[in-house]
């Protein structure tokens, strides 16, 4: 059996997900009577700690309808250089929306009070306004690390302090509230909007959802139809999402140990850079020693032909991902699939 490890996006609905999914009451979600769809709603801004929600089909829609809600074109949207809206989501902040992206650093995907206050434009004819600040927790890039909340606190307030919105990509919302053991409303408090994805690690086929505040969430509603993103008998999807929610979300802490047990592994391969402590949640990346001879394309090549998926995200950086569809039994032949793959790399 293939062990598919490239991302949590790959997960396949279950076969109680899939019954649900065909037992779900439908109507049209464009006009606005698909019962399903409003469950999933009011149960998702419940869960997130905001008055309204609105189900989209991707996490980029989600971003981008946010995006489009709190900012006008022509403003500036602050984001860690390494953020998703800037490196996967085509350019839509620039063709969607019109704004533009100042990129912040820092470790880990996250910055921290200071950039923004740096970064901020004053009230001035020549500048772009800046206007929102967009916050990925987890951080994809940043090697599927949490953001502390004492941190998130103080890139709030200084985002206050300067009159900006703010929006959460929470993508993986639900993998930082495991790790830390915090309901997501808290890691959502005081931000106007958060997008939460139902297809990575919790396993539904498509969707996300939208919450924030009543006329912030109307004007994400307007923009999914001006997006394209509308659809009729959602409901079947939704029911996917609900289903998740209830049934999918504790579980996450599996995937966070899985990845945990095959940082460690990797480690103990020679030509293989991993900290293992810098593991937080599902997601682990290592560098290949230029000794080993392989790139991280050649290297993930060698792995597909073991029956052993993952992705090369940079020259040599690949990253694997822990998710439903991979077991604790899964992680020791991965980590001998990849010492294997290194050795054939050498030459021996
Ligand atoms: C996956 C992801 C998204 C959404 O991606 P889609 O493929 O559009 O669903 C947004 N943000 C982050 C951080 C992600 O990892």
């Amino acid at each position: 059996m293939v062990i598919d490890l490239r991302s949590d996006t790959v997960t396949k609905p279950t076969a109680e997900m899939r019954r649900v999914m065909a037992a779900a009451e439908v109507g049209d979600d464009v006009l606005g009577d698909d019962p399903t769809v409003l469950a999933l709603q009011d149960r998702f801004a419940a869960e997130m700690g905001k008055e309204a929600a609105c189900f989209v089909p991707s996490g980029t829609m989600g971003n981008q309808t946010s995006i489009r809600s709190l900012t006008e074109p022509g403003d500036e949207v602050l984001a860690h250089a390494g953020s998703h809206i800037i490196h996967y989501e085509t350019g839509a902040p620039a063709a969607l929306c019109g704004v533009m992206v100042r990129p912040l650093a820092g470790p880990g995907g996250m910055f921290d009070a200071a950039d923004i206050d740096e970064a901020v434009r004053p009230a001035d004819a020549h500048y772009p306004r800046t206007r929102l600040v967009v916050v990925e927790n987890t951080s994809n890039r940043g090697g599927g690390s949490v953001w502390p909340m004492d941190r998130v606190g103080r890139v709030l307030a200084a985002a206050a302090r300067h009159g900006l919105r703010a929006h959460l990509d929470g993508a993986r919302l639900w993998n930082a509230s495991v790790a830390l053991g915090v309901p997501c409303r808290d890691l959502a408090r005081g931000f106007d909007t958060v997008t939460c994805c139902f297809s990575k690690g919790l396993g539904a086929p498509a969707g996300s959802a939208v919450a924030g505040d009543r006329e912030s969430i109307r004007r994400v509603h307007r923009f999914r139809k001006m997006f394209g993103g509308a659809m009729r008998q959602a409901g079947i999807l939704a029911a996917a999402a609900l289903h998740a929610m209830e049934h999918h979300v504790a579980r996450l802490a599996e995937d966070h140990a899985n990845a945990r047990t095959l940082a460690r592994g990797l480690a103990g391969i020679s030509g293989i850079a991993v900290d293992a402590g810098a593991v937080e949640t599902n997601m682990v990346f290592f560098d290949l020693d230029e000794s080993t001879g392989a790139t991280a394309a050649a290297l993930c090549a060698s792995l597909d032909r073991a029956g052993v998926r993952m992705l090369p995200t940079a020259m040599r950086r690949v990253r694997a991902v822990c998710h439903l569809d991979v077991t604790a039994a899964m992680i020791p032949r991965a980590v001998d699939a990849v010492a294997q793959a290194v050795a054939t790399a050498r030459g021996h």
